[in-house]
């Protein structure tokens, strides 16, 4: 059943049982609106409100699928408390168009937060999911992928904060997703992250990678399917035990949590040319290791220029395309913490 537009002030946020909205931004420059799909599913009862975002990057498919299956699959009668709030596909017309800046404006939606009620679209969606979403939120799960642009080991990730507590938090509710590791990362790379803006306002906040190359990665989808159900279960949405879902056949019993919040230290091309990873992701290095080549085919007689480790710590990423600009980065390693 196709979904009616919804305007924002109809949205049923509250009752007992799901619903399925479609939301419309008006588009900039023509007669036309994106429908942004909205699904709330509700105890009628206190509790958390957990939200689940796929899609913020159009080409980041992991997401939008496991939120399409959960919420197909999903009998609100299940919920013993609070309230689950998806949005599978947020930046709508980059996930249409492939990419993963908007085709509308041509706006990467997680540098565009807060969001402007009187910016281009894609700050209006922003404006609409800081202002009605995350500000009814407990916990708010961002689902990403490495898109075209990076190879990634499956891992939750969340950013640094001083708090301990809250750390412990961010920690515990990103190992129920059973990923084989968790990134604490640095927002200093971008700003207008929507993680940053649902931290500022003091939520628990995890995000993810769980794919790449555009693809649609079968355990990534299973990670972010049952990772939410999980959520659900330990915030006690649900009235059913935690799910176990690592793979130890594959990435060993341990989850591990570890760190690169300097970006100075992630690995960047001295040259442009075609880089060659020189050591496997998810492998443990040491400092001095070389752990990429760069290959310059105008120069075909000479050797590649390999970069080393700068410090000790698994390889959590790769660029994903071999074509490489200088300065662009090939590889992110991190240590292991607490
Ligand atoms: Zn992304």
């Amino acid at each position: 059943m196709l979904v009616d537009i919804t305007p924002v002030s109809k949205i049923d946020w509250e009752s007992k049982g799901a619903r399925a909205y479609s939301v419309p931004f008006t588009s900039d420059g023509y007669w036309a609106r994106s429908r942004m799909p909205l699904y709330v599913a509700s105890s009628g009862k206190p509790g958390r409100t957990i939200v689940a975002i796929g899609g913020t990057h159009g080409d980041e498919y992991e997401g939008p699928v496991a939120l399409k299956n959960l919420i197909n699959g999903f009998d609100a009668d299940r919920l013993v408390s609070g309230r689950l709030i998806v949005v599978p596909v947020f930046s709508v017309t980059a996930f249409y168009a492939d990419q993963r800046e908007a085709a509308a404006d041509g706006i990467n939606m997680n540098r565009a937060f807060p969001g402007k009620a009187d910016g281009s679209i894609s700050y209006r969606m922003a404006r609409f999911l800081t202002d009605e979403v995350l500000s009814r939120s407990d916990v708010v799960i961002d689902i990403h992928s490495g898109g075209r642009g990076f190879q990634i080991v499956p891992t939750m990730s969340f950013h640094s904060v001083d708090d301990p507590e809250l750390k412990r938090q961010f920690k515990e509710t990103a190992f129920l997703f059973g990923t084989p590791f968790t990134m604490i990362y640095t927002s200093s790379m971008g700003t207008g992250l929507l993680t940053e803006e649902a931290e500022k306002m003091g939520k628990i906040t995890i995000g993810s990678e769980l794919g790449y190359g555009a693809s649609t990665d079968l355990d990534g989808v299973r990670w972010a399917q049952h990772g939410v159900l999980n959520v659900m279960r330990h915030y006690g949405l649900l009235d059913e035990p935690v799910e176990d879902l690592r793979l130890p056949d594959k990435w060993g019993p341990a989850q591990r949590l570890v760190q690169n919040i300097d970006i100075d230290t992630w690995v960047t091309a001295p040259i442009a040319g075609i880089s060659e990873p020189l050591a496997p992701l998810g492998a443990y290095v040491t400092a001095g290791t070389p752990v990429a080549r760069i290959h310059d085919f105008y120069r075909w007689d000479e050797p590649g220029i390999d970069i080393v480790a700068d410090q000790d710590g698994f390889v959590l990423c790769r660029k994903f395309r071999a074509k490489t600009e200088q300065g662009d980065v090939v590889m992110v390693i991190a240590r292991e913490v607490d």
